[in-house]
């Protein structure tokens, strides 16, 4: 494989640091973009010796002036917590984060992947989710920001690619989970884990009726990856684990993973979140064969392994 000159913003994040890690792994030249806001250096920091990977912080609202043959645009915060923290902040990271690394794309004809989300969904009508359903956001909410912010970007990727034959890729990824969540990320996998090996109280907001579909990290980057690399396609392309569980079921099963004597309570349920979400992953198999092979039992086991070491 002819090694490529890549920019991986966010890379510093969960995602990012795990994407560094494979493309570094495979010889290729890496730069991570990160304005730390929800990353760590340490998450990358057993790269930084390596030839092939550098630092650069930056923040990706603002332009960037690089050589590069393609571009992972990952920088956003993921955590409801997170992104509601500066939601302004949240939708200039998103929209001014696109144009900027479309603009970048097109000066130096790299290719550019955006990291979009499930959430373009919203509270979906439609379930299992598939790539033709234009879902049911509120503008106006608590978590527009976010959502309407990756919706724009998509738009601006395709709106690049019709206008300046910009070589896109759009991924709506759907709720991973793994090592490397910030212990404080406030997303419900690491809240869980964190509360349960600290026996505290794990809070389910609302009746933890609600579902969602938790994807291992592993299985996560190697879709991604696959769609970057496969020809002829731009996407959105559905990537997540379509095994769907309630939220109840799963602090239940961290509670027996971890052996913990912790609670559950209930709090109330944040204005807008989605009742239930589950991927149609039949395009991803069908055009870059991929589809998750780590359960989600397996994958919580090592995620909670990883907190074991890193609480704080
Ligand atoms: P994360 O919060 O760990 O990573 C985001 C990274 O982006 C962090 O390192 C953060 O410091 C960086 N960042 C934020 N704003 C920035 C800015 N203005 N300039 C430069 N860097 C900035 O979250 P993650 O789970 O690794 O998510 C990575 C990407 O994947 C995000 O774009 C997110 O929206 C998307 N995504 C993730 C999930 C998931 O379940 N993990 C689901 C859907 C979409
Ligand atoms: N959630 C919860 N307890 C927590 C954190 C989250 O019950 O401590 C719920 C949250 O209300 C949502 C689901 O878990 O219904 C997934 O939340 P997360 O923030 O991980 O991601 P979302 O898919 O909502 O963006």
């Amino acid at each position: 494989m002819k090694t490529k000159r890549i920019l991986v913003t966010g890379g510093a994040g969960f995602l990012g640091s795990h994407l560094c890690d494979r493309l570094t792994e495979q010889g290729h030249d890496v730069i991570c973009l990160d304005n730390y806001f929800t990353g760590r250096k340490k998450n990358v920091e057993h790269l930084m010796g390596l030839k092939n990977f550098e630092l650069m912080r930056h923040d990706v609202a603002l332009p960037i002036y690089l050589e590069v043959d393609q571009i992972y645009n990952l920088a956003c915060p993921a955590s409801p917590v997170h992104y509601q923290y500066n939601a302004v902040k949240t939708i200039k990271t998103s929209v001014l984060g696109a144009i900027n690394v479309l603009g970048l794309a097109k000066r130096v004809k790299a290719r550019v992947l955006q990291a979009s989300t499930s959430e373009v969904y919203g509270d979906p009508h439609e379930h299992p989710q598939k790539e033709s359903y234009w879902g049911n956001v509120n503008p106006i909410g608590l978590r527009s920001c976010y959502d309407e912010g990756k919706r724009v970007a998509e738009t601006l990727f395709f709106d690049y690619h019709r206008m300046n034959s910009v070589d896109i890729r759009v991924i709506r990824i759907f709720n991973t989970y793994g090592p490397r969540m910030h212990p404080n990320d406030g997303r419900v996998v690491s809240n869980f884990i964190v509360q349960a090996l600290k026996g505290n109280d794990i809070t389910i907001y609302g009746d933890g009726a609600q579902t969602r579909s938790f994807c291992f990290a592993d299985d996560l980057i190697e879709g991604m990856m696959r769609l970057m690399n496969t020809e002829n396609i731009t996407g959105p392309v559905n990537v997540g684990n379509p095994g769907e569980f309630t939220i109840k079921q799963l602090a239940e099963e961290v509670i027996t993973l971890t052996g913990s004597k912790s609670k559950i309570i209930y709090k109330p349920l944040p204005s807008d979140d989605p009742r239930q979400r589950k991927p149609d992953i039949c395009l991803a198999k069908e055009k870059l064969g991929w589809e998750p092979v780590v359960p989600l039992k397996v994958g919580l086991v090592k995620t909670i392994e990883y907190f074991k070491d890193n609480l704080e």
